[in-house]
């Protein structure tokens, strides 16, 4: 697919200001909500060579994305948060993910030690303040990666996870004022399912426990039978919690903390 963008011809940077990243977003959106997911990757590093990475949680449906980021390009950088706080399966299944599939640049993001000794010394702000706690162990380290060095990044969102996801587009602007792609925004939990058995991916190992989504150990619960129809209602249950952060508006910490730390 040829796009009419490069980032380094001026048009989709989106750091330089955050309508023309709308426009762009849109532009694109158009073009490629229809597309397969295979479509859409090659569409987001042909349009920001160099300047785009796919995040992932290497959690219960991330090896569908990875999978076909690795069939096209397995050099592209992929961006993997270790909050400090993921089940010790989640860090097992990420190396040998990324080694079965052949992916070269996994980076590992962890929070900065400042911001943990200033806001978390006994690591137990989950328990008071799960906002805060997420801005420091997942906002704040992909901001720090995405900041200077990319245009633009994928998730492996989709519409049927609900909630603020429903209406997904493919491509959109993200709250850091970043190009996103959303590859996976049209499939449905049996599109990635028989996926997963064509290519015979290995299922992230707590799955077959009762966990349909895995995040960090202390928020995230498995869910009985009946909830499976809701893939998120293992997260943050028993609040209002929905989401990290990382894709809504960055309010969490006041401006002059923002900059606290800064190795990741
Ligand atoms: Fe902290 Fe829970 Fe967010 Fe993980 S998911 S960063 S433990 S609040």
């Amino acid at each position: 697919m040829n796009m009419a963008y490069d980032s380094h011809q001026g048009a989709p940077s989106a750091s330089r200001a955050a309508s023309p990243a709308a426009a762009v977003a849109a532009s694109m959106n158009a073009r490629l909500r229809e597309a397969s997911p295979e479509e859409v990757l090659r569409a987001a590093l042909e349009s920001f060579p160099g300047r785009v990475a796919l995040v992932s949680s290497f959690g219960a449906e991330s090896a569908v994305l990875l999978h076909m980021l690795a069939a096209i390009d397995p050099n592209a950088p992929v961006l993997f948060l270790d909050t400090g706080h993921l089940f010790a399966q989640t860090l097992d299944y990420r190396k040998g993910l990324a080694a079965r599939l052949g992916l070269t640049d996994v980076r590992d993001l962890r929070p900065a030690f400042q911001d943990l000794a200033v806001h978390d010394p006994r690591a137990d702000l989950w328990k008071t303040n799960t906002d805060l706690c997420c801005a420091i162990r997942k906002v704040q380290p992909l901001d720090r990666a995405l900041l200077p060095d990319f245009d633009a990044w994928i998730t492996g969102r989709k519409r049927f996870h609900g909630g603020s996801r429903a209406n997904l587009p493919v491509v959109e602007a993200g709250a850091e004022g970043k190009i996103k792609f959303n590859p996976l925004a049209n499939w449905s939990k049996e599109q990635i399912d028989a996926y997963m058995v064509e290519h015979d991916l290995p299922p992230h190992p707590l799955v077959e426990f009762g966990y349909p989504s895995v995040g960090c150990w202390p928020c995230t619960k498995p869910v009985e039978a009946g909830e499976v129809s809701d893939i998120r209602a293992g997260r943050w249950q028993g609040s209002e919690k929905t989401e990290c952060g990382i894709h809504t508006p960055r309010s969490v910490l006041a401006a002059g903390e923002q900059d606290v730390g800064g190795d990741i």
